[in-house]
């Protein structure tokens, strides 16, 4: 066997490639017009993105990590509020609730599809719980009705960290859909590069179809100002900058196509690595479509990292999501914010997941030498 083309975790050029006269056009329109903060192109991506999310309020701002910590802002908690979040996922999700003061009080996970549960949030909720960040982690909804009921027994807010799930949709049991970052009080989202919807440069988004709070969404990430000047909190700068947004433009149209594009690379792993032992295949929850902003397979017999190597000899990139429980990272650890130190989940997930190449543009004979080249390894 020998690999097709170089093989890429993401492939921003190809991608870019195929719309390059438009974004260039794009890109350029927005330096002509001087249009640089707030201009035109931000204001269009808004309208965009609410409707996408089917969603009353899009407030943009700078970055995915940011979205969230407006979003905490926004709700109005007061250092020692509790802040229910999982210990596998990205460090940004635990980070900015520590960073206000807040406490995180970290969960684990369902060991098959990766995301909190009503059922493992339950016992952490205390008299000081004010919110609970349910993560949509590789581009899957946790399970949003049965944690909904949770949180409006409870009087919690519920802020979607739907970085990596922009584009899923979750369906009710009455049968309605929503997409994910519109099934709680508030969604934020990441245009990072390589996230499903990425920019060239950083971004992000903050949604909810509240009015009160989108006011106040609006008002911390300006200065806490509603009128120039006159500032009633103390709020951030985080506004997404205009060519991001020129160029997010070009690209939202595209994202349901992107990511039927990784459904189908998707398929195709599921398919070709079923029924091999030592290694599973994610899981799927019935009531949510699944984006796959990554392919992450579970190696268990401690030969994840031994995989990861036999990949690399063949020219396949893997990447590990994550390696580190965000109880065990020293900005936790031993925390008077941090009351857990161990989730036997999260700490096996640490060491058996590995993130396959996925992005919308991987071809049928490069998704088969990499499974081929995974077969092997088990086989021998
Ligand atoms: C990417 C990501 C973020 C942060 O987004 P940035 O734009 O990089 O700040 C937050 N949470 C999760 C789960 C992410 O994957």
């Amino acid at each position: 066997m020998s690999a097709p083309a170089p093989i890429q975790m993401v492939d921003l050029k190809t991608q870019y490639e195929r719309m390059q006269e438009e974004v260039d056009q794009a890109v350029l329109d927005v330096i002509r017009s001087g249009a640089f903060i707030n201009g035109p192109a931000v204001k269009d991506f808004q309208a965009g993105l609410e409707s996408f999310l089917r969603c009353a309020h899009v407030i943009p701002c700078a970055n995915g990590t940011d979205a969230l910590q407006i979003a905490l802002m926004a709700l109005g908690l007061k250092p020692g509020d509790e802040v229910i979040v999982p210990a596998f996922t990205y460090v940004a999700s635990a980070e900015v609730i520590a960073l206000l003061g807040l406490s995180p009080v970290m969960v684990d996970v369902d060991p098959f599809t990766f995301n909190v549960t009503a059922e493992i949030i339950e016992p952490a909720i205390t008299e000081r719980t004010r919110a609970i960040i349910p993560v949509h982690l590789f581009g899957q909804s946790c399970d949003m009705e049965p944690i909904r009921q949770l949180a409006r027994r409870h009087d919690i807010y519920i802020v979607e960290d739907n970085a990596q799930a922009i584009g899923a949709e979750y369906t009710f049991t009455d049968g309605s859909v929503g997409r994910t970052g519109t099934l709680g009080d508030i969604g934020c989202t990441s245009f990072y590069p390589s996230k499903n919807l990425g920019a060239y440069g950083d971004g992000g988004a903050i949604n909810t179809d509240s009015d009160d709070l989108a006011a106040n969404l609006r008002r911390v990430a300006n200065h806490g100002q509603n009128r120039r000047y006159y500032h009633d909190v103390v709020g951030v700068n985080s506004r997404l900058d205009s060519v991001q947004a020129a160029i997010l433009n070009c690209k939202l149209p595209h994202l349901d196509a992107y990511n039927r594009r990784r459904q189908e690379a998707a398929a195709v792993y599921d398919e070709r690595l079923a029924g091999i032992d030592g290694l599973l295949t994610p899981a799927r929850l019935p009531a949510s479509t699944h984006v796959y902003h990554q392919y992450t397979l579970r190696v268990s017999g401690g030969r994840r990292d031994a995989l990861q190597e036999h990949l690399q000899q063949a020219g396949i990139p893997s990447m590990v999501y994550y390696p580190v429980p965000l109880y065990d990272q020293a900005a936790f650890r031993g925390t008077a914010a941090n009351k857990i130190d161990f989730l036997p989940v999260t700490d096996q997930l640490c060491k058996e997941v590995i993130s396959l190449p996925m992005h919308s543009e991987l071809d049928t004979e490069t998704l088969a030498y990499i499974c081929d080249s995974t077969r092997q390894f088990f086989a021998g």
